[in-house]
């Protein structure tokens, strides 16, 4: 059983939405897999309004606030998402990063705000290429995930990492599987040391960055790959569900 999400990112109105549910139905039984979708904010409402019957699959938005309310032109608030109909928040995106310069303060400001409204925060980390060329993968990925814990408190509820290197998302380049499991390895050691071993056991950690129904398997059978944050792939009911059936 694994997490399989998917970030539309900008794409996908209310009528692709709908179209995509309606092809995508409900996913079958087997692999008992929890689904996660992240539609653009503008068509979470459809999106709500067009999961078949007994879908197991769950909504979230790909950026908040982490203000109630107020002169924020163009920002959504997590109770505004969560009135929508989300359940879970991507928070830290590396588009959100480097395309709109958030930095790890906003992160854990962002993390806070949705675990105060009781949903769940994937928080997404990653290195650039020059970063892990200069061998400092773990260093960065380590620094994000540390910001995002220090807003979440002394007794964070539920929420997942995504591990998503920034020259593998939409590039065709995935990771290796060593790779992969290298940096969740890493993550996950960070997260026993500061939440206890069982606790760090329980925090799903995904790997994102090109997955596609033919590598979807063998990331996934890695130990500490606990499923997957598609985005391109995911825009496709039936590569979606492709890789969902490839993931252990
Ligand atoms: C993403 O948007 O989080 C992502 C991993 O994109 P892609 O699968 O297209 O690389």
């Amino acid at each position: 059983m694994a997490v399989v999400a998917g970030n539309w990112k900008m794409h996908m109105g209310p009528a692709e939405t709908e179209a995509f549910f309606r092809e995508f139905g409900v996913p079958g039984a087997g692999g008992g897999h929890e689904y996660v979708v992240f539609p653009p904010a503008l068509s979470l409402a459809r999106a709500v309004a067009s999961l078949p019957a007994g879908s197991p699959v769950r909504l979230g938005v790909q950026n908040v606030h982490w203000e109630e309310s107020g002169a924020f032109t163009g920002e959504i608030s997590v109770s505004m998402a969560r009135e929508a109909g989300a359940t879970f928040v991507l928070v830290g995106h590396s588009e959100r990063r480097h395309v709109f310069g958030e930095t790890d303060d906003e992160v854990a400001r962002k993390v806070r705000a949705v675990q105060d409204h009781g949903l769940t925060p994937v928080v997404c980390v990653g290195e650039t290429l020059d970063e892990r060329r200069a061998g400092r993968v773990d260093e960065v990925i380590l620094r994000q995930l540390d910001a995002a814990l220090a807003g979440l408190g002394d007794d964070p509820g539920r929420f997942m990492v995504a591990y998503e290197p920034v020259w593998a998302i939409g590039t065709g380049e995935t990771a290796t599987p060593d790779d992969a499991q290298a940096a969740h390895g890493t993550l996950r050691e960070r997260l026993a040391a500061q939440l206890g071993p069982e606790r760090a056991r329980g925090v799903p950690i995904l790997y994102g960055g090109s997955v596609k129904p033919s590598n979807a398997g063998e990331l996934t059978a890695r130990d500490d790959v606990d499923g997957v944050l598609v985005g391109g792939a995911s825009l496709d009911p039936v590569s979606f569900a492709a890789i969902a059936a490839a993931c252990r």
